[in-house]
């Protein structure tokens, strides 16, 4: 199945390099309206209530730094909440706190500012695959 979505992607001619365009546009600017994305090629939104993990200053994707104040403020901008307390909050909202208990890969810098959808049907993304003790949710 990657094959063929490579083959779609990367395969060089003119239709491909417009179907990789506008899919790299369409999810830029969706999700840089709705979720503060930063384009880092290897999106865990679904594991992380729809938060944007790249949004924590240290850039941290399994949890937090420990440095995150007694009122959920972020240590690094006190006037911030810390971004894995609104995760873990927005998790437990939407009944999804078992996608906490998954272990992430950190950041691969050489997806970044590629779409990650293209990386997910690609299966570039799939540097190193998450493992953890809840079940599979992607
Ligand atoms: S307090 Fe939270 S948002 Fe701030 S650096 Fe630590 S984990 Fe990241």
């Amino acid at each position: 199945m990657e094959g063929r979505f490579e083959r779609i992607f990367d395969g060089g001619g003119l239709v491909s390099r417009v179907v990789y365009g506008t899919v790299f546009l369409v999810e830029k600017w969706t999700k840089e309206v709705l979720f503060g994305c930063h384009n880092c090629g290897q999106c865990l939104l679904s594991y992380t209530g729809y938060t944007c993990t790249m949004r924590c200053p240290k850039g941290l994707r399994n949890g937090p730094c420990g440095g995150t104040s007694a009122a959920g403020k972020c240590e690094v901008y006190p006037d911030r909440w810390c971004v894995w307390y609104l995760i873990y909050t927005r998790c437990k909202r939407l009944h999804r706190l078992d996608t906490l208990r998954m272990m992430h890969p950190g950041v691969d810098w050489s997806l970044v500012g590629t779409p990650s959808w293209v990386n997910l049907l690609t299966g570039r993304d799939k540097v190193a695959e998450p493992f953890g003790l809840g079940k599979e949710t992607r």
